[in-house]
């Protein structure tokens, strides 16, 4: 079928919103009617081929809409279900099997390789197939999803708009805090960088029930958001000389976890120093490589330094759990998000990356307020 998508022709160039060719589904997979789609990071490294897909391409890795159709064998999904969708995973491989889907051994084959599972795309244009990203190419009017990467939304009350942006970065942050610290309740925590994945680890680590949440980061309009969402203590790291120290005198003397989101190794380094012996950090932006001492900033102190990719989540089970709370008004997510129209998304990219919009999520669907 014809539909309209935005395409990626080459390195950095603006996204055009053009009519390409997509193929119906095949056995396993189902076409959905997007509603909206998200703009996380990786989008914007792909567009600079900071990520192996191949060029061009659609992007587009937080899409959420309405099945159309399904292909042979789906059974979970019919047409008009409302859907989100998430990162794609083999389903066959070891990390898979033992439900670790967001470290599959295939993960960066099929989020990045410019397919679907079977090692073909369901794109083209004009006769030149195009790349698919995530196992999905949200940022289009329709998209062919494998079933097993789509997640069924029960509660229609819910905005599609809303439900986008959980597929990736908003997962990654609070998964990372509810998934795989699991903190206990009275614990400390820091997260370094105040983004999407920084806000969510903030409000999922007030759901964990840490007692201290400390958020550092440079603008003054999101640590206010901070503290409003879920941090009880926000340092701004323009106005602070000794951040660790400062994170040591509000946690007693260190805190029990931390989080880079940055990707900055002063920072990453700072994560590690600001900890409690015993402490973990967790590293999910994406770092450039850097020295740590083993014996004197880790071992020593019997500390953790662990990188989680996805917020170590299954999303058809972790995403549904954000909804709840969300719908509970207890992870206020909806205060990260702003709209766009599908037709402006170069200008949803340049406020993302400004800083402008926290969270930038464009819409394909009618009937909301700009
Ligand atoms: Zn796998
Ligand atoms: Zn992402």
């Amino acid at each position: 079928m014809k539909i309209k998508a935005a395409v990626t022709h080459a390195n950095a160039e603006p996204f055009q919103i053009e009519t390409v060719d997509l193929e119906e589904p095949k056995a396993g997979e189902i076409l959905v009617k997007i509603a909206a789609c998200g703009i996380c990071h990786t989008d914007e490294a792909a567009q600079h081929e900071q990520v192996p897909t191949p060029l061009p391409a659609v992007l587009g890795h937080e899409g959420a809409g309405i099945v159309e159709k399904v292909g042979e064998g789906v059974t979970e999904f019919k047409k008009g279900d409302r859907v989100g969708f998430s990162f794609a995973f083999c389903g066959h491989c070891d990390n898979c099997h033992t439900a670790h889907v967001a470290s599959c051994e295939h993960f960066n084959d099929i989020n990045f390789g410019g397919v679907l599972r079977d090692g073909t795309s369901r794109l083209s244009q004009n006769g030149e197939t195009l790349s698919m990203f995530f196992g999905q190419s949200a940022f289009a009017e329709y998209a062919v999803v494998d079933a097993d990467c789509a997640i069924k939304v029960e509660d229609d009350s819910i905005d599609l708009g809303i439900v986008a942006p959980l597929g990736c970065g908003i997962q990654t942050g609070a998964g990372t805090v509810l998934n795989f610290l699991k903190p206990e309740f009275g614990t400390s925590i820091v997260v370094f960088g105040c983004g999407t994945v920084g806000m969510s680890a903030i409000m999922a680590a007030r759901i964990a029930g840490c007692s201290k949440i400390i958020g550092v980061g440079g603008n003054e309009k999101s640590l206010k958001l901070a503290l409003e969402i879920g941090a009880t203590h926000v340092i701004n790291r323009k106005q602070c000389d000794d951040i660790v120290g400062e994170i040591k005198r509000i946690t007693g003397g260190g805190a029990n976890y931390s989080i880079d989101t940055s990707g900055v190794p002063d920072f990453v380094r700072k994560g590690l120093h600001c900890l409690a012996p015993m402490g973990v950090e967790v590293v999910v932006g994406i770092t450039p490589p850097m020295e740590i001492d083993m014996f004197g900033e880790l071992m020593a102190e019997g500390k953790t330094i662990s990188g989680v990719i996805e917020g170590a989540a299954v999303p058809k089970v972790f995403i549904p759990k954000m909804l709840e709370y969300y719908r509970q008004g207890r992870f206020p997510v909806d205060k990260l998000v702003k709209y766009y129209s599908f037709a402006d998304i170069n200008q949803a990219f340049a406020d993302s990356h400004n800083g402008t919009a926290l969270k930038a999520v464009v819409r394909m669907d009618e009937g909301w307020e700009k």
